[in-house]
Formats: structure tokens, sequence, C-alpha cells
């Protein structure tokens, strides 16, 4: 046990370490130290909750770590690269399920007592249940969408927003009746719940689509807020910080997608976009597409003086990050100059590119981000695009059809040669057609991203 003085004196210790972590999460150089530096600033806030005199049942807790982090740890060594970004939702569902959980302990256990909340508390508590079980339905359906459990494209309906503003009135309406009759009946607590549920529903349901990343982040602040709701009703300012980063950062990661896809944020929340997915009225009819093979495409690399290498969601689907660093180092010790051009969205999640050609140890000074690569594409020799698809889509610039329309994308089609490496034809997470695989400068090299890779490099080394 620990006295309260020094209990408040150690929260604050753990939440500057949040700070400082995230703070460094701002670079990739530091991001690791980052991580490790939050990670013991939550390590400390545990240790003091679990001193703390409010601490009384530690078998339950004990149970609750037990089966807890066994699932967590089987579910971070298990999940595949390509499903961080479904693990990512479930994550945010659970945070906001947990918050939901709290908030309602904390109302059920005042209102046996027939003690009634402060109208700072009781908002508290109500917003927490709202933005909690918003959290996880929505969290839910985006899992689901992601998953491909069910239809990856927007789902609308006649009067969506008017249902969703009536439900949003009515939840409202209860948490002020709540709030101003302490004796207001149960089951208005527990509508509000339902509906808050239903809410969460509704509201991730007609996104789909090329916008999933963004209601990924955006689900994540919302984890964050309500967790930081649920900090003001257990008093918790650690809980209340943490939670206002969390919640703050992902608002501020909603914007940078948005901004990656030249959107705004009430666009995308309300705009159903991926509604009209793979209805362009642009289609592939009479093109042809011609196709190369490793030897030519070897040749091509070996004597090319700048490579642009735009890498995409395939790449992290095959795992050929380490064939891709050994292609890099062979065009360089041939004189060549090799930059990776990262697009905002490609992959299943945010920084997925990078994180993945990290693995492989490859530079940072060499990952450039689109608006400081796309001038140079014009004078690459070749563009490699390996495994990416919709961020390298004209259609996005010239296809008012297109449900990608706006979006910037990398200027892959500006480069002299474009080699795209894929295994056929198949759309990419937009569903739509790509006009670059039939531009007269594209050779498409097909096959799996990995096999193709090594063979591309045992063919360089033979140049
Ligand atoms: P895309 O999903 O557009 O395309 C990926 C391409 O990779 C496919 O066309 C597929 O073609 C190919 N591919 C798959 N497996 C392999 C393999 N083993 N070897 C070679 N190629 C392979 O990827 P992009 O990265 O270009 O775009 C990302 C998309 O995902 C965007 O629409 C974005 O909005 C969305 N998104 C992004 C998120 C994020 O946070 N970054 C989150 C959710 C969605 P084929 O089958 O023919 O091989």
């Amino acid at each position: 046990m620990i006295g309260i003085g020094l209990e408040r004196l150690l929260y604050l210790v753990a939440a500057v370490l949040f700070i400082t972590g995230l703070k460094q999460l701002q670079s990739p150089e530091t991001a690791r130290k980052g991580n490790q530096i939050s990670a013991l600033g939550m390590l400390l806030a545990i240790v003091i909750t679990l001193l703390s005199a409010k601490t009384m049942t530690y078998g339950t807790i004990m149970a609750g770590l037990l089966v807890g982090g066994g699932i967590g740890l089987y579910l971070a060594r298990s999940v595949a690269m390509t499903s961080m970004p479904q693990m990512v939702a479930l994550l945010n569902g659970v945070g906001g399920g947990s918050s939901l959980l709290v908030a309602t302990a904390e109302f059920l256990h005042m209102y046996e007592k027939g003690e009634a909340a402060t109208v700072d508390v009781a908002l508290s508590t109500h917003l927490g249940v709202l933005i909690g079980a918003v959290t996880l339905t929505g969290s839910a359906i985006a899992w689901a969408k992601l998953q491909e459990v069910m239809t990856g494209k927007a789902i609308t309906f006649g009067g969506q927003m008017t249902v969703n503003g009536l439900l949003f009135a009515v939840i409202a309406g209860l948490a002020a009746w709540l709030i101003m009759v302490p004796t207001a009946p149960l089951w208005a607590f527990y509508a509000l719940i339902g509906l808050s549920l239903l809410l969460g529903v509704l509201l991730v349901i007609p996104i789909g689509g090329a916008d999933m990343p963004v209601v990924i982040s955006l689900l994540n602040s919302y984890s964050g807020i309500a967790a930081a709701m649920t900090g003001f009703v257990i008093k918790s300012e650690v809980l209340v910080i943490s939670g206002a980063l969390v919640g703050s950062s992902g608002i501020i990661l909603s914007q940078i997608m948005c901004k990656a896809m030249n959107r705004s944020l009430g666009n995308v929340l309300f705009g159903a976009s991926g509604a009209t997915a793979g209805k362009s009225t642009k289609s592939s009819e009479g093109l042809t597409v011609a196709s190369t093979n490793v030897e030519e495409a070897a040749l091509q690399l070996a004597y090319a003086q700048q490579v642009i290498i735009v890498p995409g969601y395939g790449l992290a689907v095959a795992q050929a990050q380490h064939q891709v660093r050994e292609l890099m180092d062979l065009i360089e010790k041939r004189g060549g100059t090799v930059k990776f051009a990262i697009h905002p969205v490609a992959g299943r999640m945010p920084g997925h590119m990078n994180v993945l050609l990290a693995e492989a140890n490859i530079p940072y000074d060499k990952l450039i981000d689109m608006d400081d690569i796309n001038p140079e594409f014009e004078r690459t020799d070749v563009c490699l695009v390996i495994g990416a698809n919709d961020v390298v889509n004209p259609a996005a610039r010239t296809d008012a059809s297109s449900p990608i329309f706006g979006m910037p994308i990398l200027n892959a089609d500006q480069a002299k040669r474009c080699i795209v490496m894929k295994r056929g034809m198949s759309a990419g997470f937009a569903g739509i057609e790509n006009e670059l695989f039939y531009n007269p400068k594209t050779q498409m090299l097909f096959g799996d991203a990995k096999g193709t890779l090594s063979k591309l490099v045992a063919e360089v080394k033979q140049v």
C-alpha cells in the first residue's frame, strides 16, 4: 500500500513517460525507444494501481491478467502482418468496450446506493457509455469489413442520416433525463446502452472502400476519448491523460489520412464513398496489356540510373521485404539510385510500408513521402510497382466517376518506364480497374512478388 501523495506523484511520472514516448514516435529512428518508454509508463501505472489502497481483490485481477494477457500474447504472436488492421480494429473495440463496462459499473453502483452523482461525473459517465458503445460495435463492423466477413463496400439506405440524427437525439434525451432525475427508471440507462451500440453499427456501415483507414484511426481516437471520460468517472488522472493522448493523436492521424485522400472528415463519415466502388464508367475493354519476363526486367533495372520502387499491400502479402532489400543493394552496387515511394494509405494500416521495409533494415532516408517523391518520377528510368494498385491508379486524377477520384496518387505513370509486379489482373482494395496497367509505357511482370523478386535478384547478379 502506498500513500495518496506518492500515488499521485507516480501517476504523474507515468503520464510524463506516455507523453515522452508519444513524442518519440514522431520519427522512425526514435519510434522503438518511444514505444519502450510508453510501455514503461504503462507498467508503472499498473503497478501503482495494484499497490493503491483502492485495489482489494488481487485474485480477480490476476485471473483477468492471465486470461487477457494470454489471449493478447497469442494474438500478437499469431496474427499475420497483413491482418494487423483487423487486429487494431479489434483492440480499439475492446478498449471502447472496457470503458463502457467501467462506466456502466460505476453508474449501477451509485444507482443501487441511491446516490446522485454530480453533473460533471454523470455527464462523463453517459459520454463514456455512449462513446465506448459506439467504439465497440463500430470497431466490430470495421473488423468484419476488413476480414471480409461482410461486404467491404458502403451499405446505405434512404434517410440514413436522419435515422442516425434521431437516434443520437434519443440517446442525448435519455442521458439528460438520467442526469436530471437520478431516480429515473433503470430501463432508461439500458436503453441508452442499447441505442448507443446500434449507433456504432449505423455509423460505420456506410463507410467503405478506400475510406477504411480513416475509420480505423477515428475509432482509435474514440476509444481514447471513452477512456478519458471513464477517467473522470473513476477519478483517475492518468486515465484521463492517456485517454486524451490516444483521442487527440487518433484525430490528428484521421486528419492526415483525410488529407492524403483529399477528403474532408465529414465527407468520409457521411459521403458513403465505397458505395460507388466498382462502378467507374471507364472499362478496360479493347485495351491491351504488355507483359514482360524476369530477364528483360532485370536488364532494365540493372542499367537504370534511377529506380523508384512503389511498395503496396501485395508486398506485405508476399512478405518479400528482404528480397526487395537485396534487389536495392544490387542496383546500388552497380551505380544506380533506388528510392522507395511511400503513399500514406498504401497497405492496410497507417505506416504499413514503413514498418514492412524497416523489417528488412532499409534505411529510413530511402523512404520518401508522396509529396516529395512525385516530382521525381519524370526523371526516373524505371518505376517498379510491387503489389501496389490503388495508390498508383491514374483514375484518381482523370476519372470523375471513379470512387477514388481526387485522391492524390503516386505518379508512377510519369516515369520513363513502369514495371508492375502482381499475380494477375485483380483489382486492389477499392475494387476498380487500373489504367496504368494498360499504359504503353507499362509492362506487367506477373507472379507472386516474393518468387519473382528472388528470380530478379538472381538475374541482376548475372548481368
Ligand atoms: P491495393 O489493395 O490497391 O492492391 C494490392 C495489389 O497487390 C492487388 O491488386 C493484388 O493483385 C496484389 N497482390 C496481392 N498479393 C500479391 C502477391 N503475393 N504478390 C504480388 N502482388 C500481390 O494496395 P495499395 O497498397 O496500392 O492500396 C491500399 C488500398 O487499401 C487503398 O485503397 C487504401 O485506401 C486501402 N486501405 C488502406 C489502409 C491503410 O491504413 N493503409 C487501411 C484499409 C484500406 P493480384 O491479386 O493480381 O496479385
